[in-house]
């Protein structure tokens, strides 16, 4: 059953500007871990203020459990405060005159919980999140991480059913960002509650998501599971934005691609009835293989002749550039290449992996 539903959600801001958000249908299951992800201004924390009620839609309908929470054709506004929904914004502010305890026990407060019962919740949700020593503490008094966590642990603290989250990590260095990731996955794991989560970052996105909206410019561009917007992505966009380093494409008969484009319509030509359908081709460049000889090649598969232009050292991993028909093509690989800058060689890919574009850029049927 879906805990939340956008139905042909618009979100114009007025003043001539086009709109922020368009045309979105969006079902979020019960217990989900959803991630919307998408560029700096693609709509998305638009979209998450519509949920939470803090922005209202120009279009459309959201229902949050069986509740209907906005309805611009039905005149139904349901205020945020009203929607029991835990927030938390890229800044998540805490009462600086307040002890940690008493951040956390600030909503249960505002909801007159009686006082056994509120501390017992809120020992019980500290201590889940790791700050139950610092009870006695001002938030001046912690570190960023620490805040953050406490920040969570006040949303928690009141249960809400749903979670909606604005970049929450962004303020915090790789190493606590890591940290904070692996505990959000258990926070989503151990209180089961549904997650909506905002972020640019494909990697936060692919970690912590059950499935992930891509949008572009106002518009849902895929909803799926992270294998499925990585492995079977629905258009070029998706295609190269989630993946680092990006998907390689090739545009079919394009003189600028020239000599490799045709020897990928070529090959292609072989095993695709519907050849003039096609605009361009994608491979990640994990499934590009490098083969000094030949004969290493095996036979059903894509290949080219190639020149090393440089292996450049990620740390645990090596990019390998290719120069084939005056175009570049990246391989990534997790072995030691045993190619230099300057040789010759063979770059080939498996069937398999070459994702197919249509002219509009849209998946084509592979
Ligand atoms: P970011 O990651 O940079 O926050 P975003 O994907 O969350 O971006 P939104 O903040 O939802 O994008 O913005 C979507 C579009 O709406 C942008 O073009 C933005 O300029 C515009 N916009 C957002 N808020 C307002 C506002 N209050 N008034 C007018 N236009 C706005």
């Amino acid at each position: 059953m879906p805990n939340i539903t956008l139905s042909n959600i618009q979100k114009n801001y007025g003043g001539g500007s086009p709109n922020a958000v368009e045309n979105l249908n969006l079902e979020i299951g019960d217990g989900e871990f959803m991630c919307l992800l998408g560029p700096s201004g693609c709509g998305k924390t638009t979209t998450l203020r519509m949920i939470s009620g803090l922005e209202h839609p120009t279009g459309g309908k959201i229902t949050i459990g069986n509740r209907v929470v906005d309805s611009v054709t039905d005149g139904v506004f349901v205020p945020p405060e009203k929607r029991e929904l835990g927030l938390v914004f890229q800044s998540y502010a805490l009462w600086p005159h307040l002890t940690i305890e008493n951040n956390v026990d600030f909503g249960l407060r505002l909801r007159k919980i009686p006082r056994a019962e509120r501390e017992s919740r809120t020992t019980e949700v500290m201590e889940k999140m790791g700050i139950a020593k610092y009870r006695k503490r001002y938030p001046s008094e912690l570190s960023g991480g620490q805040q953050q966590r406490v920040a969570l642990a006040r949303m928690l603290a009141v249960n809400p059913g749903v979670l909606l989250l604005d970049e929450p990590l962004s303020n915090l260095d790789a190493r606590l960002r890591l940290e904070m990731r692996a505990e959000l996955k258990r926070i989503h794991e151990e209180f089961n509650t549904t997650i909506v989560f905002v972020t640019h970052d494909q990697w936060e996105a692919m970690t912590l998501a059950t499935k992930i909206g891509v949008m572009s410019d106002g518009e849902l561009q895929q909803l799926g599971t992270p294998d499925e917007i990585y492995g079977a992505p629905a258009n070029r966009f998706v295609a190269e934005f989630v993946g680092s380093p990006p998907i390689n494409i090739i545009q079919l008969a394009d003189d600028e691609t020239g000599g490799l484009s045709l020897w990928a319509m070529q090959f292609l030509s072989h095993r695709y009835a519907k050849i003039e359908s096609l605009g361009s081709l994608g491979i990640r460049p994990e499934t590009v293989h490098v083969a000094v000889h030949e004969i290493d090649v095996p036979d059903a598969a894509f290949k080219a002749r190639s020149r090393v232009t440089g292996v450049l050292p990620t740390g645990g991993s090596w990019i390998i550039e290719l120069e084939v028909a005056e175009r570049k093509i990246f391989s990534v690989t997790s072995e030691l290449p045993s190619v230099k800058a300057g040789e010759e060689v063979y770059f080939w890919v498996r069937p398999e992996d070459l994702h197919l574009f249509d002219v509009d850029g849209n998946r084509a049927p592979q």
